[in-house]
């Protein structure tokens, strides 16, 4: 559907606007029907010309949102999942076996959960180390697998950097491949793979939907390449795919990405120039202060601004922050990151046990109200302490 009615050379922005210039040919709808047909009717002849035979995973719209996505990473192919951790899980199974992942020992706490726990089950080996440094990397990889190295940047919660192209360097010089979760830096601050990886995964949950109201993820691949193809085969025969209503939303969703995630940035990278004032704030991890380890890096591998991401570790300790959390006005306490609405979240209670996020930090996820709205709840909540 991307590129039928659009030039060739327009921005990702101008693509996602009008979700790749998909129009209904019969209708000249501006906004396409949402197809909800499990099944399509065989040719005469016994062919299946349309291309599509049975709902799973043969969808017009679930595949109009996979173009999209496909135009706005600049990958040949995308693929849609049921959940930000399916699509992950689907691309780990779908390796040459015996695999080994190397993974940030920091990360989205419920996938390092899934490599820690239930990975080795699978006969997958896993390695977490400190990605800052690529030699960690060189030295975790295993020369008797097939090795992925898997990156998150900026990385839940404290918002570690990983500098992609230099990582991406030692893993293919090793004949590793790279992938990179990058819901947190959407499309709109990077493009992991014009930078280098392989595949790039979105929890689009997140900032690609935006609203708070689907359950999907993304794999983006820089080739059709095999991998590709295992993955296709592999989710058509299990059939973790999102349902025709949900891949509507999340086109409607990306339609207004670029201008959500640039005043969500924005709004950020105000918060936390303000809340590093705050006496009762021992530190604010944002990659777009100076001080943050990352910044560095995120000036070089980011545009338009930093992310919509923060967090806090409040003076006091857990209690301190736990209290920040219960008393906030505007502020949702709640799990989840990417919507309209801002949330906070106390990260280690949901975490639990083994987490290694610190328990004076609440996670932020800055959404589209009046950042000085935004700033005195938190501030006087603060000032409350
Ligand atoms: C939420 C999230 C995931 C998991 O995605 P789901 O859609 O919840 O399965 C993975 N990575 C990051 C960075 C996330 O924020």
């Amino acid at each position: 559907m991307v590129d039928k009615h659009l030039p060739k050379d327009v921005s990702p922005e101008t693509i996602a606007a009008q979700a790749g210039g998909a129009l209904d040919p019969r209708t000249g709808a501006l906004v396409p029907p949402i197809h909800i047909a499990s099944t399509f009717l065989r040719d005469p002849d016994n062919q299946y010309r349309s291309g599509l035979s049975y709902g799973r995973d043969d969808n017009p719209t679930m595949l109009h949102a996979e173009s999209v996505l496909a135009a706005l990473e600049g990958g040949e192919r995308a693929f849609v999942f049921s959940s930000g951790m399916a699509g992950a899980v689907t691309l780990f199974l779908a390796l040459e076996a015996p695999a080994h992942v190397i993974a940030p020992n920091i990360m989205y706490w419920g996938l390092r959960k899934w490599l820690l726990e239930d990975a080795p089950r699978f006969g997958i080996s896993v390695a977490l180390v400190d990605m800052a440094k690529s030699q960690n990397v060189v030295d975790a990889m295993r020369s008797d697998r097939s090795n992925l190295v898997w990156i998150e940047t900026p990385g839940n919660p404290m918002w570690n950097l990983t500098e992609i192209s230099a990582t991406a360097k030692v893993a293919h010089a090793a004949g590793a491949l790279v992938a990179c979760d990058s819901t947190v830096a959407t499309p709109v601050h990077t493009r992991p793979i014009e930078h280098g990886a392989d595949v790039v995964m979105h929890s689009a949950t997140k900032y690609l939907n935006g609203h708070s109201d689907v359950i999907a993820g993304a794999l983006v691949f820089r080739k059709d390449n095999g991998l590709a193809q295992q993955v296709a085969k592999d989710r058509r025969a299990v059939g973790p795919i999102i349902g025709p209503q949900e891949a509507a939303l999340l086109i409607r969703g990306m339609r207004t990405l670029h201008v959500r995630v640039k005043h969500q940035s924005a709004s950020a990278m105000a918060l936390a120039e303000r809340l590093a004032a705050h006496r009762q704030i021992a530190e604010v991890l944002y990659p777009g202060l100076p001080r943050h380890a990352g910044h560095e890096i995120a000036s070089r591998q980011m545009a338009e601004g930093y992310g919509g991401m923060l967090s806090i570790r409040v003076e006091g300790g857990e209690a301190a922050a736990v209290s920040v959390a219960a008393n906030v006005a505007i502020w949702k306490r709640a799990t989840s990151l990417g919507g309209v609405e801002s949330l906070m979240e106390h990260r280690s209670s949901i975490e639990g046990e083994g987490s290694p996020v610190p328990r004076d930090l609440l996670r932020l996820s800055v959404g589209l109200e009046c950042v000085d709205d935004l700033a005195r709840d938190l501030e006087q909540t603060l000032d409350r302490l």
